[in-house]
């Protein structure tokens, strides 16, 4: 009986993953334009009704919290580009089961957002930034450095933590950037996270000549550093480790040389709510039209779980880098 109520209770997949977390794109609209993510010039956005509204998107995360779901990171596209985003986050840090709230963002807005955020019920947020180097970062992003520094500082000073500063490694591009990175979040007690190119849509097939295996970034920063093994709270795919002496922990996330699909808990839903499954493959299922049908609770919860059991066993970003057609931010990377 006990166990029967747990089945309930859970959400869990064909391959006995329990799933536990949600990335929930709020806009596939983005301020920036990083060439691995978004192609130069693109304005094909969704429209704006085809986006869930704020009570849509509070109905689905009700039910992945009855569900067994406690982990939700808001994302995009820019997820600070979506009109009053503090105001959603509010509504969905108060349901109950939600023990977990964070954000991705590029920062950009951040300075003027941290505030809400924080007094919102979000607590930590993961920052993209792929180089310190103002010149460096207008090339790969089309926008400003000093905005994004600017963001990072108010929120520590708001007291966001931790703050995990995510960095795209790309050979040619910004590999020899990553000493500086290691300097500006000892300095600043950020946490740094590396995370190896994927094929997803054009943009990142395009970067596929600059892959690294992190495995050479780590052995080089070996050279210079200690470093031992780390635990970080909340860590997902990503590997720590710490620089010996001080509190910088380094995490390496690394979908191509070394997958982690066997532990893999989590799935997400695009900003017009589709669920996508893996980020490797194009199963899905789309929530909009039966939302706005008037499905019930029950039989909403009834068709997450048949969604879930569409997860594949892994991605196949290695053997079919053509798989994936639509980009990152289309996704709710
Ligand atoms: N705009 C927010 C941001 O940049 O943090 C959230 C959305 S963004 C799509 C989420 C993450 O996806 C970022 O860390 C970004 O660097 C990463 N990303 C985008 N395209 C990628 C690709 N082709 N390979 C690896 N990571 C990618
Ligand atoms: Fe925008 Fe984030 Fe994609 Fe950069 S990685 S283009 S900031 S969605």
């Amino acid at each position: 009986m006990v166990n029967q109520w747990l089945d309930i209770m859970s959400l869990v997949d064909q391959f006995n993953r329990e799933i536990k977390y949600l990335r929930l794109s709020v806009t596939d609209r983005c301020d920036l334009r990083c060439f691995y993510c978004m192609p130069n010039g693109f304005d094909g956005y969704e429209e704006p009704t085809d986006g869930l509204s704020f009570d849509e998107i509070e109905r689905v995360i009700a039910s992945f919290t009855r569900l067994g779901v406690s982990s939700v990171r808001l994302t995009g596209g820019e997820p600070l580009v979506r009109k009053d985003l503090p105001l959603l986050a509010k509504r969905l840090a108060a349901l109950p089961g939600l023990d977990d709230l964070s954000l991705s963002t590029n920062a950009t807005r951040l300075a003027k957002h941290a505030r809400a955020l924080h007094d919102s019920g979000i607590s930590r947020i993961n920052v993209s930034l792929d180089t310190v180097d103002p010149v460096k970062f207008k090339k790969i992003t089309q926008g400003k450095l000093d905005k994004v520094i600017e963001g990072l500082l108010e929120a520590k000073a708001i007291g966001l933590n931790p703050i995990k500063i995510n960095m795209v490694i790309m050979k040619g591009v910004n590999d020899d950037d990553v000493e500086d990175m290691v300097q500006f979040c000892l300095e600043n007690e950020f946490t740094l996270r590396f995370i190896e190119t994927m094929p997803m849509g054009d943009t990142g097939r395009n970067v596929r000549d600059h892959y690294i295996d992190l495995h050479e970034i780590e052995t080089r920063l070996k050279e210079k550093y200690e470093l031992i093994p780390a635990v970080m709270a909340g860590a997902g795919p990503a590997r720590y480790v710490q620089v010996a002496g001080t509190n910088l922990k380094i995490g390496f996330i690394t979908p191509i040389s070394q997958h982690f699909c066997d532990t893999c808990n989590r799935v997400r839903m695009s900003a017009t709510g589709t669920l996508y499954m893996c980020l490797g493959d194009e199963h899905k299922y789309e929530l909009r039209p039966l939302l706005r049908n008037g499905i019930s609770d029950d039989d909403l919860d009834q068709i997450i779980r048949d969604a879930i059991n569409l997860k594949p066993l892994k991605h196949e970003f290695n053997e079919k880098p053509e798989k994936v057609m639509r980009f990152m931010s289309m996704t709710g990377g």
